[in-house]
């Protein structure tokens, strides 16, 4: 048993919201365990200076930080290596996804603002920002789902709480598109046996599956409330 006494393959309680900012485009809200964070979408807008135009589609520009106190050591404000690094990857799991080709000369900003931090913020920060795109009326061909997990004592552990990140022997997070499971992001610290990485990106894909529902849920309540 894990010490929140989940499954192996069980991912954190998760709730997730759309709609929670008045003055975005398009936002969320998204918590899985004790990690949460809100995602905002401006755009698509006009983009200046013209030269960073891109005359046949939209640029996707993410914006990733943590507050101060999301985590145990207060978290020195503004940029830094590792929030460029999850700003980038949040961007490029996204991309695949927009049909940027639709609205040309333009900009799309995502900002991923990290409130409390308990491991998997850069899943938690996809999960939320491409709610935040169908929440902007964003047209995508699917929706980008995100799961990390570990290897603990031989056993793959999905979703990890940030104690057992400590523990881990690696940690890999998927972001794919779920409905014909494309991968566009696979990224692993540590090390692992390569038999186990097969069975890994399998408990991966259906930890997605589960988020997407919940995903999908979000959504559509938005619609119902306001019926
Ligand atoms: P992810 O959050 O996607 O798992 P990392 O592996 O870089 O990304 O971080 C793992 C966890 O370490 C974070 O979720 C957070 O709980 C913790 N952490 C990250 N940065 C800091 C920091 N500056 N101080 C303390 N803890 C941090």
């Amino acid at each position: 048993m894990r010490n929140d006494n989940r499954e192996w393959d069980e991912i954190r309680k998760m709730e997730m919201r759309v709609g929670v900012l008045k003055n975005a485009n398009g936002s969320s809200f998204v918590r899985m365990g004790k990690t949460f964070g809100v995602a905002a979408v401006y755009g698509p807008k006009s983009l200046y200076p013209k030269f960073l135009q891109n005359f046949d589609r939209a640029i996707l520009r993410c914006f990733y930080s943590m507050t101060p106190f999301s985590v145990m050591d207060r978290k020195r404000p503004g940029p830094d290596r590792r929030s460029t690094e999850i700003s980038k990857v949040i961007k490029e799991s996204l991309y695949p996804a927009v049909f940027l080709e639709n609205f040309s000369r333009t900009s799309i900003d995502i900002f991923v603002h990290i409130e409390q931090a308990d491991a998997g913020t850069r899943c938690v920060g996809i999960n939320a920002a491409s709610l935040a795109l169908a929440d902007a009326g964003i047209p995508m061909r699917d929706l980008v789902t995100a799961c990390a997990c570990g290897v603990i004592d031989g056993n793959i552990a999905l979703d990890l709480t940030g104690d057992e990140e400590k523990i881990t022997d690696c940690d890999l997070a998927l972001a794919c598109m779920p409905r014909n499971k494309q991968i566009s992001l696979l990224q692993m610290d540590g090390n692992i046996e390569s038999e186990l990485v097969n069975n890994i990106i399998k408990m991966l894909l259906n930890g997605c599956d589960k988020i997407y529902e919940k995903q999908k849920e979000a959504l559509k309540h938005k619609y119902e409330v306001n019926e």
